[in-house]
């Protein structure tokens, strides 16, 4: 058995979008920085996502655009940089689905509403779309709702993953499993074939998703949970009729009752949907789920058939940090336990900002960069399929 030791700044264990934002930001700042992935990239949350990059319309609905909110607020900006190859990270080359996408109702809103959508919170961000506008999925004398429009890209979540991970491809590694001992927040040992690498770092932090908690308590012995997990059943129909359409359907209430995506499957469009309807069938069958789908879509656009087409559902869960009434966080988390980090942007917008926290708690624990250290000869990580695959 050939034995290795190496020492890192940090060691970064989960390679979705929140360990790879940081990995670039981390590399960018000449720390010596790893990720070591069991699955694949992405695999769990954020090939699973719908690739919006939100700006925390929500939150401006609901009339709570705190200052963590706030900060949702710029996302759409710094995401538009980096994908106009201006911003801290270059996504450039990203393949961007829209530039935009749309908010809908399909009745007329009410006049409280509206006025609320003119008001000034809302006013920059979101633009009405006149009938001689309308998306081609809504061009037809039977819609009579109000449509706007809103500036918040949406992203093919496997062309971003490729493009956060390509760059930095020699500090990205596959391990199928790792040692820990409970109680060394500081070191992994991972055996494979006739290697074995004993790894330490200043720092571990923890970006694996739902997998986090267990994580955790490999490293230290917890009772307390941290994480909260939100399920989904997501459905998804695609044909070659089916529209290119971005948008989110109001309900009768504020919130969103479906979002739509749409993706590419061979010469057919996929959508993609989330929102209430998927939150909503978490307990039911797939075939359930399906006819209720179906329902909805139906009660939206009448005008159009959606029985004859394929679907298919995924169970899916969203981690977060935990919270006291099971809400929703409403900005990334960073939780500082004991000597380990650990992270979950909440969405995967707000992966830039989980990022900012990390290097600041950095800084704060005044961990900074070191000496280099060879790339280790382990196996490289491929991106995870998305759902419609
Ligand atoms: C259906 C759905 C739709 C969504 N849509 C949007 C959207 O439109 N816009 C938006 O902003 N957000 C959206 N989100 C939220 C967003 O996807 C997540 O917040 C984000 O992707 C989480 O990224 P992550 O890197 O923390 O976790 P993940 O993407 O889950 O990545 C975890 C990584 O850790 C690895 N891993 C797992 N266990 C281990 C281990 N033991 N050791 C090492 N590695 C491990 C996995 O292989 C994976 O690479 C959506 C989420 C879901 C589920």
């Amino acid at each position: 058995m050939i034995k290795n030791n190496a020492q890192f700044d940090v060691i970064i264990l989960g390679g979705g979008v929140a360990g790879l934002w940081l990995l670039n930001r981390l590399r960018q700042q000449h720390y010596q920085a790893i990720i070591l992935d069991t699955h694949h990239l992405g695999a769990g949350q954020s090939c699973a996502a719908q690739g919006i990059v939100h700006g925390g319309l929500k939150y401006s609905l609901q009339g709570n655009l705190s200052t963590s909110a706030q900060a949702i607020a710029d996302m759409p900006q710094r995401w538009k940089d980096c994908l106009q190859g201006q911003g801290e990270i270059d996504l450039s080359q990203v393949q961007q689905l829209s530039e935009k996408q749309y908010l809908f109702s399909t009745q007329q809103l009410s006049s409280k509403l509206l006025t609320f959508f003119a008001g000034k919170t809302l006013k920059a961000r979101i633009q009405i779309v006149e009938r001689n506008a309308y998306p081609k999925a809504l061009d037809n004398k039977a819609f009579q709702g109000n449509v706007y429009q809103l500036p918040e890209p949406v992203l093919n979540m496997q062309s971003l993953l490729r493009h956060l991970s390509q760059p930095q491809k020699p500090f990205i590694y596959q391990v199928d499993e790792y040692n820990i001992e409970q109680g060394n927040s500081q070191q992994i040992v991972i055996t494979q074939k006739d290697k074995c690498y004993t790894l330490t770092a200043k720092k571990i932090i923890l970006c694996a998703g739902k997998n986090n908690q267990t994580l955790l308590q490999q490293f230290i012995a917890t009772k307390k949970q941290y994480m909260q997990l939100r399920p989904l059943q997501m459905p998804m129909l695609w044909s070659k009729d089916l529209p290119v359409f971005y948008a989110h359907c109001l309900g009768k209430g504020i919130n969103p009752r479906m979002t739509i995506t749409s993706h590419y499957r061979e010469d057919a469009i996929v959508w993609y949907l989330g929102g209430e309807i998927a939150e909503q069938g978490v307990n039911i069958p797939k075939n359930q789920q399906i006819e209720k789908a179906q329902q909805a879509l139906q009660a939206i656009f009448p005008w159009r058939d959606f029985s004859s087409m394929q679907w298919r559902t995924l169970f899916v869960e969203r981690a977060e940090e935990k919270q006291l009434l099971h809400t929703r966080p409403s900005t990334a988390s960073l939780l500082v336990i004991e000597h380990l980090y650990l992270a979950w942007p909440t969405k995967m917008a707000m992966a830039p900002l989980l990022a900012d926290r990390i290097i600041e708690q950095l800084q704060k624990d005044d961990i900074n960069p070191g000496n280099k250290v060879q790339p280790l000869v382990l196996d490289s990580v491929s991106v995870a399929s998305l759902p419609w695959e």
